[in-house]
């Protein structure tokens, strides 16, 4: 085992960091490290730990299930900057919904957090393309 994962699950208390599922007799919930996407280069806990049906929607959009993310209502509470970014981009993603509106509404986020939260490789065509203009 990992000292990372081992870091993170005692963090969690061998819970999901974002709906809070853990192992039970009928059903594992397959834990893992799960590293925040764009993250700036100088943060260093960019991991948390999440379920497999958390990690399989956080990597592919067209399998997110609106309902699964009702437990970020929770979440969205943690005080760790990694978790919050992923809340507030789950959140984003959601909004049109109306009630993750709600909640970002609610959100508080340090302006680090919040401006790690915005980082998406998106941007990064534009900008790779101005940095080749020479
Ligand atoms: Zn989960």
């Amino acid at each position: 085992m990992s000292d990372l994962l081992k870091q993170l699950e005692d963090r969690s208390g061998n819970a999901c960091e974002l709906c809070a599922s853990t192992d039970t007799l009928e059903q594992k919930v397959e834990l893992a490290v799960y590293e925040v996407p764009d993250s700036p280069k100088n943060v260093k806990d960019i991991a948390i730990l999440a379920c497999k049906v958390c990690r399989e929607q956080l990597e592919d959009e067209s399998k997110v299930d609106v309902n699964h993310w009702r437990a970020l209502n929770d979440s969205m509470w943690s005080t760790v900057p990694a978790v919050q970014v992923v809340v507030y981009r789950m959140l984003d993603q959601l909004k049109s919904e109306g009630w993750p509106q709600d909640l970002l509404d609610m959100m508080y986020l340090e302006d680090d957090t919040r401006n790690w939260g915005r980082r998406r490789n998106t941007t990064w065509p534009t900008n790779y393309s101005q940095r080749c203009k020479w």
